[in-house]
């Protein structure tokens, strides 16, 4: 098959031929995937997205009329395609639901023991010759609660790893796992979890339901100095209330990997530009604040298995005119 890569980069062209092995005639484009720029698919068959490409009704449409029957996101989320235009326009949406949990999980915890301990900032120092400790006080993880909102794949890593520091842990899942109780984790209310956790640590994808989930009226229900770390996906916070929240202290530390407006963003070097995002620039400037760009599945394991499993997609379509893992509407 054809298939048009939108939001390339030269990691992404590494690991996909790695794993094509000939098999399929990749075409790599830089730009991202979205009306205006469906157009380069060209004579594809198939489309390869990632998370910030706009698989929006218009989009969907063009990229129909141009053959396109298959989009193969090489991502777990599919918050950034609509599932009616795509039935509506005979295109098949396939993802890769599960890589490595572990990334995720584990980058989840390098945020929460650097916003704690605040090696970002003690590295600084450090390389300047500046050895105070004045601004660097942390807090034992050791008999703290952590709250962990969405108990599937990375979650459950999640809750393994906190509870191998030694916290008490909470949940909160409209589908609670027995398998998660079973690992002394008790599932709680929304209300209960943003009462008693010292971190909570979002893990649910974005849906109408979870959409803004830390709002205001959560945020005044949270413990005073919450540490709040998001690696799901941007619009699960609301990011005025949480810059509203770290101004009046509630919220007494934020880790970031994921942003609201983040495709305008995240993925490209702006370090020689202006950024006019002001809600991001002002989240910049708290010392309180720690964000990375969306790097959490960034391994070398997890980029192995998103190549293989999107490549996965694409052989069995062509042969079968089903990909193993495609996205229904239920
Ligand atoms: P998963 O489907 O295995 O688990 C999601 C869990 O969230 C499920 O247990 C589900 O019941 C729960 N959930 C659904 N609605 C909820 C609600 N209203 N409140 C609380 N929980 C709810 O997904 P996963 O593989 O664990 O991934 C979780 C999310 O992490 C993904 O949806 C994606 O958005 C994000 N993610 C981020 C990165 C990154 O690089 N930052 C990488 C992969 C995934």
């Amino acid at each position: 098959m054809r298939v048009a890569v939108f939001s390339t980069t030269s990691y992404d062209r590494r690991f996909l031929e790695a794993a094509n092995d000939h098999r399929h005639e990749l075409d790599y484009y830089e730009p991202s995937l979205s009306a205006a720029t469906a157009p380069l698919t060209g004579k594809a068959q198939a489309v390869c997205a990632f998370v910030n490409d706009t698989l929006d009704a218009p989009c969907l449409e063009r990229l129909a009329k141009g053959g396109v029957r298959l989009i193969a996101l090489r991502c777990a989320g599919f918050n950034n395609v609509d599932l009616k235009a795509a039935h509506a326009n005979g295109i098949t949406i396939a993802r890769v639901p599960a890589y490595s949990p572990h990334a995720v999980a584990e980058h989840t915890l390098a945020l929460i023991l650097t916003l704690n301990r605040k090696t970002h900032r003690a590295y600084n120092r450090v390389r300047e010759g500046n050895f105070a400790l004045d601004g660097l006080l942390g807090f034992d993880l050791h008999g703290k609660t952590a709250g962990v909102v969405g108990t599937g794949k990375i979650g459950q890593v999640v809750l393994r790893i906190l509870g191998g520091f030694g916290c008490e842990c909470l949940a909160f899942d409209p589908y609670p796992n027995p398998d998660v109780e079973a690992l002394g984790v008790r599932y709680v209310s929304k209300a209960e979890l943003l009462a008693q956790s010292h971190i909570i640590t979002l893990h649910c994808p974005l849906t109408p339901e979870t959409h803004h989930f830390i709002d205001e009226a959560a945020i005044s229900a949270c413990r005073p100095g919450v540490m709040l770390v998001n690696t799901s996906r941007g619009g699960v916070i609301d990011t005025h209330a949480v810059i509203a929240g770290l101004k009046s202290g509630v919220i007494g530390s934020l880790a970031l990997d994921v942003y609201e407006e983040e495709s305008e963003l995240f993925f490209r070097d702006h370090s020689a530009e202006i950024i006019r995002d002001d809600l991001f620039a002002r989240l910049l400037t708290f010392p309180n604040v720690l964000i990375t760009g969306h790097q959490a599945f960034f391994t070398q394991e997890a980029l192995t298995s998103i190549a293989e499993i999107t490549l996965q997609n694409i052989n069995n379509f062509a042969q079968t005119g089903h990909p193993v893992h495609a996205v229904t509407m239920d």
